[in-house]
This record gives structure tokens, sequence and C-alpha cells, in this order.
């Protein structure tokens, strides 16, 4: 048994946000009215270096985990994050990718890969110009992103995942038009449901296009067939085409949930340990690495912080738990 086994579910998998701050103004992450000018992002001092997250991850992996995940903000605002790479890189065999919106993806592609990144998962909500805009509130055009993916592409980090988060009434068009770019790419797209993350999107059940309705409307243009999940914990349900074309994947949190297999934690810019997506309060292990705390201290604590966790928001969901004072998506990358 892993040594992190809470009620048969082991620490596997790491989300480390590398930053607070983002280009993008996500509707469903970031909406400009509470992101807006006047935001107070973290100071820098209160981030973690990367010398810091470096030590946490070592940390992590000597307790089994073996899948780090980057993210944010926008991971790829962070200066010099192939630095981090590097170090990351060098500490085992480890699955070690990172999610981001692709606005910076064809300049940083290369030194990401030289600097040992495995691969990564682009978001893309629309092909349509204007429909990108209504669910990002930037004016950036899709073209810069499908260059971002193209140049990831040519540097290695494949397979690439494509994340499409779809908003009842804003962008459930760009489904098929999602779906028939990426089919026979190599890439696989995937749905995820629009989430009650954090507490400032302003998320109603109404807005949430169910996984299901996904599936079957693209179904009825390209026929598709389920595939079982290629390892325990696996968020996405697999489906295949039956022309043997690729795969999409459908993350149904909200309709679908999957807590009894949730192998993750999180560690957010400033250092916090989270055990859910959607906790109120998180471990500070900020306050332990800049202390005189030994690693078996900081393994003693985050031991007892992940063999405590209970966590299953997503099937104890209800208009209740929605309005909850719950972390930020942006706080905590997904
Ligand atoms: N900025 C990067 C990006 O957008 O890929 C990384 C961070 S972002 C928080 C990570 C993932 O969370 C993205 O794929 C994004 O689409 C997804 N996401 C953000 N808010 C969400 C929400 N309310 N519901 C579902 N997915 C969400
Ligand atoms: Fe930024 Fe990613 Fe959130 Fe969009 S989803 S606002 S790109 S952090
Ligand atoms: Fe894991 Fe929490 Fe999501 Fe359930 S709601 S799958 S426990 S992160």
């Amino acid at each position: 048994m892993d040594p992190l086994d809470t009620l048969g579910r082991p620490l596997h998998d790491l989300r480390i946000s590398v930053t607070d701050r983002c280009n993008f103004r996500c509707v469903y992450c970031m909406p400009k009215e509470v992101f807006g000018k006047d935001f107070q992002f973290l100071p820098r001092a209160e981030i973690l270096t990367f010398e810091e997250i470096e030590r946490l991850v070592r940390i992590f992996v000597g307790l089994g985990v073996r899948k780090i995940r980057l993210t944010g903000g926008e991971p790829l605002v962070r200066r010099d994050l192939e630095r981090l790479v590097e170090k990351l890189a060098r500490l085992g065999d480890l699955d070690l990718t990172l999610t981001t919106n692709g606005s910076l993806l064809a300049q940083k592609a290369q030194a990401l890969a030289t600097a040992g990144l495995r691969r990564v998962t682009v978001s893309l909500d629309s092909l349509d110009d204007a429909t990108f805009k209504s669910m990002n509130d930037v004016d950036f055009p899709v073209a810069k992103v499908l260059a971002g993916i193209e140049a990831a592409q040519a540097a290695g980090l494949a397979p690439i995942k494509i994340n499409m988060v779809t908003k009842r009434g804003v962008n459930e068009a760009s489904i098929l038009p999602m779906a028939r770019y990426f089919k026979g790419t190599g890439m696989t797209l995937r749905f995820i449901e629009f989430m009650d993350v954090g507490s400032t999107n302003g998320w109603r059940l109404d807005d949430v296009v169910p996984a299901r309705e996904i599936v079957a409307s693209i179904d009825r243009e390209l026929p598709l067939e389920p595939v079982g999940p290629s390892y325990r914990g696996e968020v996405a349900a697999r489906y295949r085409y039956k022309d043997g074309s690729g795969e999409i994947g459908v993350i149904s949190s909200v309709t679908q949930p999957f807590c009894a297999d949730c192998t993750r934690a999180r560690l957010s810019a400033d250092g916090s340990l989270y055990t859910c997506l959607f906790a109120t309060e998180g471990l500070d292990l900020r306050t332990l690495v800049r202390s005189e705390a030994s690693d078996a201290e900081i393994i003693e604590r985050l031991a007892a912080a992940w063999r405590a966790r209970t966590d299953r928001y997503s099937e104890v969901r209800s208009s209740e738990t929605a309005g909850l004072r719950k972390i930020e998506m942006s706080f905590i990358g997904g």
C-alpha cells in the first residue's frame, strides 16, 4: 500500500500553481468585475520561490507522487518558468506537465521541452474569435493559441490535450467545430463541465452543459464508443471515434462526481496545500518551509493533513455548498 492512502485514495498527483496572475479574464474563472485593475494579487514575497517548490516536490515524490502539473493563474506568465521545470525534471521519472491558456506557448514551447517538460494541456474554448472573446474577455486571436499548440507539437510536448469549458448559451455552438478540428490530429479534446469553483464566477446549475449531452451531440455526427479508464483516478471519461481517428474526454465533475477516486493534492502559489478543489482552507506549508522545520517535520504535517482528508465535495454539492467561500480556481489551478 502507498505510504499515504486514505480511504483507498493514495496521493499520486500534485498540481502546483506557480502564480495567481493571468493575462486572460475567463468568465468562469477570473471575471473582470472581480479581477479588475484594482485587484490585489499576491505580492512577490508571498509566492513560493522555485527553490522552495523544488524542496516540497522532492518531499511529495518521496511520498509517492508521480504526476506533477504546473498551473496557475497562467503558469507561463511566471518569469523563467523553464528554470523550475529543469529543477523538477531532475527529481525522478515524473509525468511532468503543464496547463496553459496557450497565449505564450509559441515563444516558450521549445525552452520548456529542453528543460524537461514532457507534455502540455492547452485550454481553448472555441475556434471562433468572437465566442473565444466572450469566454475569456480579452482580445486575443484564436490563431495565436493554435500557433502555440503547433509549437508544442513541434517541440515534442505530446500527447497534447485540449481543455474546453462549456458554458450554456455561450460556447455550446463551438462543441462540434472543435470536435471536427481536433479529430484525427492525435490530440485529445476534453470537455469540462462548468464548475462552481471559488465564489466569484456566478455559477448556476443552469449554465452547465451536462457531459452526456455533449457526447450525444458529437456522436450524432461523429460516432463514438466508450473506452475504459487508462488508470485509476483518471478524471476524464474517454470515448473513441468508431472510425479509429482518435478520442475525446469528458470531465463531468458536476453531473457524475468522481471523489472516490480522487488522488490529487493542490499547492497554491503562496504555498498552501489543498486536498480538494473546493476547499475553504489549506495547510500553510510556506511558513513551515521558511522556518527551521526539517523535511521529516514537513512530511509529518502533510501526511497528517492527507490522512485526515474526507473530501467529497462534488458528491455532496447542493445549492448551499455552491455559496460557500471556496478558494478561487485561479489560485489553485484546476
Ligand atoms: N491558465 C491556465 C489555463 O487556463 O489553462 C491554467 C489554469 S486554469 C485555472 C486550469 C483549467 O481550469 C483550465 O483548463 C480552465 O479552463 C479550467 N477552469 C477554470 N475555471 C473553471 C470552472 N469554473 N469550471 C471548469 N473548469 C474551469
Ligand atoms: Fe486565466 Fe486559465 Fe483562469 Fe482563464 S482559466 S482566467 S486562462 S487562469
Ligand atoms: Fe477530489 Fe474534491 Fe473534486 Fe471530489 S470535489 S474529485 S474530492 S477535488
